[in-house]
């Protein structure tokens, strides 16, 4: 993509002039960076796309605060969340600092988004909801992951089959990822691979629910 220097209109790679206000484009292909590229580095690393568009103060800078805010939000949950909002703030600045980098002095997305062809406006849209999306779902899992333990059938099942002291059994294996390895939500979600770990007799009701749904 080449925008207009002087409106910011976007323009055909090979147009000497400029379809709006007539101004000669100066074609630096030299430094021209790619918005998508841009994009997908984001992605991955927090301000790696403004880096990358030469503007590795600010990229760094993004990348700091979203990894301290993660690390915060190790202690205070609500930092999670900025360090989810610090990612999809970063493609904004990555899409800006792409656009100085091409020679387009001030970009502002939305107008120039008025500017851009349908097949742009539509790819743009795309990019937008899927980050919104990612943005979205992060922070929902984020927010809920502390009231899991009330909401959690699984978890649930576990508090009101436990008997004092059984719960040392968690501790055995990594089978569901550490998120609830207790015998009962092993036994409920799988339960071959209960038999393979626990003997006949370790958790009477246990068996008795497996034996009524016809395993032994
Ligand atoms: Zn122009």
């Amino acid at each position: 993509m080449v925008f207009c220097e002087n409106c910011g209109t976007e323009l055909k790679d090979d147009d000497v002039f400029c379809s709006n206000c007539g101004n000669k484009i100066r074609h630096t292909s030299k430094s021209h960076k790619n918005i998508y590229i841009a994009l997908i580095l984001t992605f991955f690393i927090t301000g790696l796309g403004s880096i990358y568009a030469g503007n590795a103060k600010k990229g760094l800078i993004l990348l700091i605060a979203r990894l301290a805010f993660a690390v915060i939000g190790v202690f205070i949950g609500i930092f999670l969340v900025l360090s989810v909002l610090v990612w999809a703030y970063a493609f904004y600045e990555a899409y800006k600092d792409v656009q100085i980098a091409n020679g387009y002095s001030n970009p502002k997305l939305i107008e120039d988004f008025k500017g851009w062809d349908q097949n742009n406006k539509i790819i743009a849209i795309l990019i937008i909801i899927i980050i919104l999306m990612f943005t979205v779902s992060g922070c929902y899992s984020l927010l809920t992951m502390n009231s899991h333990t009330s909401s959690d059938p699984d978890t649930h099942y576990y508090v009101s089959h436990s008997t004092g002291g059984s719960s040392s059994g968690s501790s055995s294996s990594s089978h569901y990822g550490g998120v609830d390895d207790s015998p009962h939500t092993i036994a409920k979600n799988d339960p071959d691979w209960y038999y393979d770990h626990y003997d006949y007799g370790d958790y009477d009701d246990i068996d008795e629910d497996l034996e009524s749904q016809g395993y032994d």
